[in-house]
């Protein structure tokens, strides 16, 4: 079946949806829920999923972008998170998504921040992140292993960093996604590849065990979808549809420094937090030339708003801690954009967890665990929660192993995405990133239309917007500018583009 989503699709298939009885109806299209989509439809299974706004509206687009190796579970004990975060991560590099996921370098400056003894330590944990890396069966040349390197070596990697007592550096390698909510589209189109009818723009009200009542946000029509399994995989927002599911969000804040804030940064930065022992804030240089800054954990209280607003303390914080490794402290200005993310923790301390986590209440968030959560509420309904983007397919085979036990196996530890496949020789290497082996259909159609080929923002050209309306279900300017590229990060950048993303819609 064809892979491409569309508006005309969308329309097709939610007359269907209205009509047939599914095995799986899937709430929630992030990370999770495209992948759970993806996971039933691939085992033979009929499956609706829905959203009630746009693939990857949610916390899925708010990450560190990192498909980590699970290191810092190691320090806090939780060997089996580590192991299965190496093992997702293998599985996303070698077999799923290699055309989105690569290894990056990250640098820790030896400064006085870090004493020999504790860099001693560090390095250590890198160690057994890299036998981890081995054991997951990730070969040494798609994932180098850990080393030290000499204050000269860390300053061409990153001359921002400041130089006195500059001893040199730990570097290590991780994994990393181009864009997380390019690996969301490209889940929910290989999902739909397999006939899985997704439908963006359309808000579950209430569930049960056997289906769900929603309502189409483009037309407001309510009706029913009825299936024989339920899966809630609503993130952050689950327990609005689940009460029995207590979450405990945390807001994690990343700020978009503009290009060449840092000079030529060739490798990410572990920077210490003054005063913890084993948190760091990151910095990612993004292929565009933004660089990415992060990351706040506060505890979020009240109401859960769909966007999250970053705090201008979370701003003023991050810059201050950055301020400790750079040569020149950075200020407001080189600030162009920021965001926020929520955390969906799941809170063991009053859930029964099928995954065996466990926390104390009301204790700081950052000593939650990571560990996904699988729950069965009393009406049938299965919530999958928790957890992180690096695996997020471990949980959609665990998700849909519980709503479908009769099921066959999962296939998705070797099923590539689309994109996946071999890139044509000559493809400039930044479609080649974010596309794969589609990138010679994006030069097809700047070659029929070199109208097409101009640039709109970041390099990006106005045929990808084209192509994120044809094929990747974008429906209108904000589905363009903030999910399938990531141009509205920055407010000028997006006000720049808008008019290029309304002159795309025409082509649907
Ligand atoms: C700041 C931050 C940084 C992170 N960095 C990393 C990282 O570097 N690496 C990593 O592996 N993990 C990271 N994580 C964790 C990871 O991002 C999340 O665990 C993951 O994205 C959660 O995905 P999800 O699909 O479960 O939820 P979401 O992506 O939030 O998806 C839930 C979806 O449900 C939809 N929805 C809500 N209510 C309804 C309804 N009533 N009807 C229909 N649809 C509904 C929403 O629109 C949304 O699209 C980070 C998290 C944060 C907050």
């Amino acid at each position: 079946m064809n892979s491409s989503l569309n508006a005309a699709r969308r329309l097709w298939e939610l007359g269907e949806a209205r009509t047939d009885v599914v095995d799986v109806l899937v709430v929630g299209l992030g990370a999770t829920g495209a992948g759970a989509a993806l996971d039933a439809a691939s085992r033979g299974l009929s499956v609706a999923a829905v959203d009630a706004h746009d693939l990857a509206f949610g916390t899925s687009r708010w990450s560190s972008k990192l498909i980590h190796g699970g290191l810092r579970y190691l320090a806090s004990g939780q060997v089996g998170v580590a192991r299965e975060s190496a093992v997702e991560r293998d599985a996303l590099l070698r077999f799923t998504a290699p055309h989105l996921v690569s290894a990056h370098p990250y640098l820790l400056p030896l400064t006085p921040a870090v004493p020999r003894a504790r860099a001693a330590t560090v390095m250590a944990g890198y160690r057994l992140g890299d036998a981890l890396r081995a054991a997951a069966g990730t070969p040494r040349r798609l994932l180098p292993g850990p080393s030290r390197l000499g204050a000269e070596r860390a300053l061409t990697l990153a001359p921002a960093l400041r130089v006195d007592d500059l001893r040199g550096a730990l570097l290590s390698w991780d994994g990393r996604v181009v864009d997380d909510a390019r690996l969301v589209v490209a889940l929910a189109r290989t999902a739909a590849a397999h006939g899985a009818r997704i439908l963006t723009r359309c808000r579950a009200l209430t569930l049960a065990g056997d289906g769900a009542r929603v309502r189409d946000e483009l037309t407001g029509e309510e009706f029913d979808i009825r299936a024989r399994a339920v899966i809630n995989a609503t993130g952050v927002w689950a327990g609005g549809l689940t009460p029995s599911v207590a979450l405990r969000p945390s807001r994690g804040t990343h700020l978009v420094l503009r290009p060449g804030a840092l000079g030529a940064l060739r490798a990410g930065l572990h920077v210490p937090i003054p005063g913890e022992r084993a948190r760091f804030a990151l910095v990612l240089p993004q292929a565009d030339g933004r660089v990415y800054a992060g990351l706040t954990d506060e505890p979020l209280d009240g109401p859960i708003p769909d966007v999250p607003e970053a705090p201008e303390s979370d701003v003023a914080f991050l810059l201050e801690v950055l301020g400790t490794a750079l040569d020149r402290p950075l200020s407001r200005a080189d600030v162009a954009g920021a965001f926020a993310g929520l955390r969906p923790l799941v809170d063991t301390t009053d859930t029964t967890d099928a995954a065996g986590a466990r926390a104390s209440a009301g204790g700081p968030t950052a000593d939650l665990s990571r560990r996904h959560a699988v729950l069965r509420s009393p009406d049938g309904v299965v919530t999958v929660v928790g957890g992180k983007l690096t695996t997020y397919r471990r949980m959609a085979e665990d998700a849909v192993d519980a709503a479908c036990p009769l099921a066959r196996a999962s296939r998705t530890a070797r099923l590539p995405l689309v994109g996946a496949g071999p890139v044509r020789p000559g493809t400039p290497g930044r479609l080649a990133r974010r596309y794969g082996s589609e990138a010679w259909a994006l030069r097809e159609l700047m070659r029929a239309d070199p109208a097409l080929a101009e640039p709109v923002a970041l390099g990006i050209t106005r045929a990808e917007l084209v192509w994120a309306v044809r094929h990747e279900g974008a429906l209108d300017t904000a589905d363009l500018l903030d999910r399938r590229t990531r141009i509205g990060l920055v407010p000028e950048d997006r006000a720049a583009a808008l008019p290029a993303a309304e002159a795309a819609l025409a082509y649907s």
